[in-house]
């Protein structure tokens, strides 16, 4: 199938069946789109929607993303993980608003410069919200394009993804260039899936070898497996009188960087080597049910204990709060710390 060929029985498809109704595509600019990229980066449309039209209802243009505080940006991220791509996001603003007025670069290499922007989000944002040709290679193109050719090996290697960007240049189309990189997400997204390609569907049937050995699920192969290892870590709640649950902000970078959490330790004996330093009196201690949380490269288990205090204690340094359960401030929260929230509300003493 010639590139030609191809580009248009894509469009074609795109014209019938495209997506034209997703909220980043409702008054387009780059700012939109760029922020959808972002956060639909290992996230699926569906959870993104009503990030997406909350975030953009807080900080509506660049300006608003550029000047708001490092707390409102996780707060309207907490929930969707990966916070180094809201602090990316936050320091990419900063750097448009500073260096370009406000204006996104209109070049792939301008917009690689900015954090958290890759080849193929700089190629999105270029091809949807500027007409720009860019091609894109992000996961569900990747799909399609493997199984397309029938290109063996996993996308990670060096070699199979040259291989893959070099097809997405070569079938990328001059005209319609924003409708062609729709169509190929939306593709990837609803046809050519993971695990159940509606092969019979596709305007790429005819010419797709993986189709035709029979085996579309088999490209492109998966990352070689790895044993994901469990680390276990204790999180004191320190509940005191009012009711309040001590929270602490964690280093901007590493795990859950720059979110507000209760003390994450490692075992019984630092708990009490740190309640020790911090001087505080534990009137009571009850243990909560154990909770797992999964990141890309392990599990943390995570033991919660809830200790109750006294008001007063340790919340002379900055980067520390009382955190009011029933008036809660607007923090970011990482999706484990919400849940453990959730779970002493209860244990919160009632107001005579
Ligand atoms: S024919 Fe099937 S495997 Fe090939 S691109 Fe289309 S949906 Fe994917």
């Amino acid at each position: 199938m010639s590139p030609d060929d191809f580009a248009q029985r894509v469009l074609d498809w795109y014209d019938l069946h495209g997506r034209k109704d997703l909220p980043w595509q409702q008054g387009m600019t780059p700012y939109r789109v760029w922020v959808s990229e972002i956060m639909l980066q290992q996230t699926q449309v569906a959870t993104v929607i009503p990030y997406y039209e909350r975030f953009m209802q807080a900080l509506p243009d660049v300006h608003a993303l550029a000047a708001a505080s490092d707390d409102e940006v996780l707060h309207l991220w907490a929930g969707l993980g990966y916070y180094s791509r809201a602090r990316n996001l936050h320091k990419a603003a900063k750097l448009v608003v500073s260096e370009h007025s406000g204006e996104f670069p209109r070049s792939i290499e301008g917009l690689i410069e900015l954090p958290g922007i890759g080849r193929s989000t700089a190629g999105a944002v270029a091809s949807l919200s500027m007409g720009i040709w860019a091609p894109i290679l992000d996961g569900n193109v990747k799909r399609v394009l493997a199984r397309f050719g029938a290109v063996e090996g996993w996308p990670g290697e060096k070699k199979v993804h040259d291989r893959l960007w070099s097809m997405a240049e070569r079938y990328t189309p001059q005209n319609r260039v924003q409708h062609y990189t729709q169509a190929m997400m939306d593709m990837g997204a609803t046809l050519c899936t993971r695990t159940k390609p509606s092969c019979l569907l596709c305007p790429l049937k005819d010419g797709c070898e993986a189709r035709m050995l029979g085996e579309p699920t088999r490209f492109p192969s998966s990352k070689p497996r790895k044993v994901v290892p469990i680390r276990q870590c204790v999180m004191p709640l320190l509940m005191n009188q009012d009711g309040e649950v001590w929270l602490q902000r964690r280093p901007p970078s590493g795990l859950w960087g720059g979110l507000w959490c209760p003390p994450q330790l490692d075992g019984e004996e630092e708990l009490a080597q740190w309640l020790g330093v911090q001087a505080l009196r534990v009137h009571s201690r009850e243990s909560l049910p154990a909770l797992r949380h999964t990141f890309s490269h392990f599990h943390l288990d995570i033991q919660p204990l809830l200790l109750r205090v006294d008001a007063s204690a340790g919340v002379a340094e900055a980067g520390q709060v009382w955190y009011n359960l029933r008036q809660p401030s607007r923090l970011g929260l990482a999706a484990p710390v919400k849940k453990l929230l959730k779970l002493v509300e209860s244990y919160v003493p009632t107001v005579a």
